[in-house]
């Protein structure tokens, strides 16, 4: 693998420039320029950092239901009444063991998600040995969504060796009010200057079609780059029951792979994620989003079910992309057969939703 793509694959934090002015991250939304176009000039640096590699994560939900916030897009929010399931904080133990049994099915990195406003001290001490033994004893890179936190949380989280952390923009400053009440973007940018000072990784992304405007997906694309994200989901909206958008937008597919090749050029260098809703709003053009973003989610969202893995291997090799894996040095290499081919699919670890 050349050494830039090595080099990329081990940065904590973005810092090629962007390679579009916010005028023409702007144009690229709109119909001016061919779809085909974006798609090209966006294929360029998708490639030259990331090769012809896609990432698969999976999700692992140790806490849901019981939220006191009112995000508009979530199932879990308080009021909601989407009949999820809840359940409190899995207990250590059990967070280990399905740390174990991903990596006994070859994944590379545990991404743990808790829903609520953010970790009490004493959730942070149990999540902090538990994130310690994971990274110890089983070599695993460890990713958490826990909210809202300080920057005394965040240092503990890192001594324990929180190796990303997870929290989304979800949309700009101006358009946050009306997706939640509850906390403010301010609290969301607090949340990741205290992690990017700990120095943990950034992952942290946006959802779109919640009735924001193209301006304001360039500003959460440029505010992303500013802040240094390496890694940057972009969700397209689901209609969960018991949603609370007023607006929801109308995604096309075609805006979509426009919306997902935006963020690209503004953040060259980013992991750039085909994240929830991509099975219903890219539809049949979920292929094409391959060549400027470089890793999707597999196997189901936080609160909705989504395309199998085995589905998802197979579109990426028709694509003529290839599933990538991270070694235990955190660079990322292929491996034949992959943790995702189909002799090893039997054995796969499978996302719950206990
Ligand atoms: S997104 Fe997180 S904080 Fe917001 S309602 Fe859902 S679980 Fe609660």
């Amino acid at each position: 693998m050349p050494e830039s793509k090595i080099e990329s694959s081990q940065k904590k934090q973005s810092s090629e420039p962007s390679l579009v002015s916010p005028s023409e991250a702007l144009s690229i939304l709109d119909s001016s320029q061919s779809l085909m176009n974006v798609v090209q000039t966006a294929s360029i640096p998708r490639e030259k950092y990331f090769g012809k590699k896609v990432r698969i994560h999976i999700l692992d939900n140790i806490k849901n239901g019981h939220c006191p916030e009112d995000c508009g897009y979530c199932a879990q929010r308080k009021n909601g009444n989407s009949g999820i399931q809840e359940y409190s904080l899995k207990t250590s133990e059990e967070i280990f063991q399905e740390a174990l049994k991903a990596k006994e099915s070859g994944a590379y990195r545990f991404c743990m998600v808790t829903a609520g406003t953010g970790p009490s001290e004493k959730s942070v001490q149990s999540l902090s040995s538990t994130i310690k033994r994971i990274s110890e004893e089983l070599g695993l890179k460890v990713c958490l969504s826990a909210g809202l936190l300080n920057s005394e949380k965040a240092i503990l989280l890192k001594e324990a060796g929180l190796d990303r952390y997870n929290h989304n923009l979800n949309t700009s400053e101006s358009h946050y009010g009306e997706i939640c009440t509850t906390h403010t973007y301010k609290d969301r940018i607090q949340t990741l200057s205290a992690m990017n000072n700990a120095g943990v990784g950034l992952c942290s992304g946006a959802i779109v079609g919640m009735g924001e405007s193209n301006e304001d997906l360039v500003e959460i694309a440029f505010k992303l780059k500013e802040l240094k994200v390496i890694s940057i989901p972009i969700n397209f909206f689901i209609q969960v029951s018991g949603h609370a958008i007023k607006n929801p937008g109308n995604l096309t597919p075609e805006f979509c792979i426009r919306i997902l090749s935006m963020f690209r050029l503004v953040n060259p260098d980013s992991e750039i994620r085909v994240a929830a809703g991509r099975e219903g709003h890219l539809r049949s053009l979920q292929s094409l989003s391959l060549f400027v973003a470089n890793s999707l989610f597999a196997s189901g969202y936080l609160n909705v079910k989504g395309s199998d893995i085995q589905q998802t291997v197979q579109m990426i090799d028709d694509s003529g992309f290839e599933v990538e894996w991270e070694g235990s040095e955190g660079n990322f290499i292929s491996v034949e057969p992959h943790p995702y081919s189909s002799e090893n699919i039997k054995n796969l670890y499978k996302f719950k939703k206990q």
